[in-house]
């Protein structure tokens, strides 16, 4: 049986005709950038992620740089996320000029240790940016709480979390803003590169919108010192038209979690935590065993593609080395990075896929 790790052309062949439509029409009215198709996704999107606005930029790195940008962070200021994070949450922070504190993770919710952040905050913390890793809420009163206590700005990372909740509220509509990603395999993925920053505050708003477009509003009319980061027409009309299928691929991810869940019961190997408070969204199904890369190869050679998410913790890096951190300074994620396994998910993927890898993962434990 061949498996994928994930099948966006599956994704397309299912929604074929209204993508072709949607691309062909940005194309016939020549928006090419910004444009109609991208303020309808905006709307759209924010409405989704329960705030008043969107913004729509070009990659998700984008999304959390601007957003920094736009609150006047930079030098000599310190924003704490987790050590256990994709590259880019920490390179939007090092962009900036601003510090990049960060603080280990729970080995339970493999998210930012809620315990360990107020040891981090000093006098020239200005940020807290939660990260909801692989589609699972931070649990976000808590760390409300302390932000709130200590007089600091919450902008979640909420690149791996298209429509997770915690409490019934979504992603995104936490903080004061979030940053998301739409990279092709992201839950809600464009056939390119995108992002978007969600928020109800309406001169944070203005000011990325700005900032996305050389620090203009008017043409010519420079401002601020922006950058380049606006969203092409053809992705947002994508997107617009994904948008309306994410509930229902979310609700597939959990399906797939489900039975892996079941499939896999009873072996040495550590599935998910799952929390009642929380709706997770499965971007990634993280399993954590002793000897991964004999697993990993076994798999391999049984067709079946696994990743890790991932191998080299940020502050073990070569290129932010010199940002302060050293090996040994984050030891549950290092931890982690060295017993984790992503399993094939996504909202395609079928029974006999699914049980076929648990088949092969109870083989492999000789069950
Ligand atoms: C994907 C991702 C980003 C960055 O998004 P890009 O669109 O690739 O720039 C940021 N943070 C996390 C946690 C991500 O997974």
């Amino acid at each position: 049986m061949k498996i994928r790790f994930i099948d966006l052309k599956a994704q397309y062949d299912s929604i074929k005709n209204e993508i072709d439509g949607a691309i062909a029409g940005v194309i016939n009215s020549s928006s090419f950038i910004l444009g109609p198709a991208v303020s309808r996704f905006e709307e759209n999107f924010a409405r989704y992620c329960g705030c008043k606005y969107a913004v729509a930029v070009n990659s998700g790195t984008s999304a959390l740089y601007l957003t920094l940008r736009a609150l006047g962070v930079g030098r000599g200021d310190e924003v704490i996320t987790a050590a256990n994070t994709f590259i880019a949450t920490v390179a939007a922070v090092a962009d900036t000029g601003a510090t990049p504190v960060l603080v280990d993770i729970d080995p339970e919710t493999r998210n930012i240790d809620l315990n360990l952040i107020e040891n981090a905050i000093t006098p020239r913390t200005k940020i807290i940016m939660p990260v909801h890793l692989y589609g699972s809420m931070v649990d976000m009163e808590t760390l409300g709480a302390i932000a709130k206590k200590h007089n600091l700005i919450v902008i979640e990372d909420a690149a791996q979390a298209h429509g997770a909740t915690f409490k019934n509220m979504r992603a995104g509509s936490f903080g004061l803003a979030a940053g998301f990603s739409f990279y092709p395999a992201k839950n809600l993925g464009a056939y390119g590169e995108g992002g978007a920053i969600v928020t109800s505050d309406e001169s944070l708003v203005e000011t990325i919108k700005k900032l996305r477009d050389h620090g203009s509003a008017k043409k010519y009319h420079h401002e601020l010192m922006g950058c380049n980061a606006r969203m092409d027409g053809i992705q947002g009309a994508v997107l617009d038209v994904k948008l309306k299928y994410l509930d229902s691929w979310n609700q597939e991810r959990n399906r797939v979690a489900v039975r892996y869940r079941l499939k896999l019961d009873g072996l040495p190997l550590t599935v998910p935590a799952q929390n009642e408070s929380n709706f997770d969204v499965y971007h990634q199904f993280v399993v954590e065993v002793d000897g991964r890369r004999k697993l990993q190869d076994f798999l391999s050679e049984n067709g079946i593609p696994t990743l890790i998410h991932y191998p080299i913790p940020v502050h073990k890096q070569a290129g932010f080395l010199g940002a302060g951190f050293a090996p040994g300074q984050f030891p549950v994620t290092e931890r982690l990075a060295e017993r984790i396994l992503s399993l094939p998910i996504y909202p395609e993927l079928g029974s006999e896929e699914i049980d076929y890898i648990s088949l092969k993962i109870r083989e492999f434990f000789g069950d």
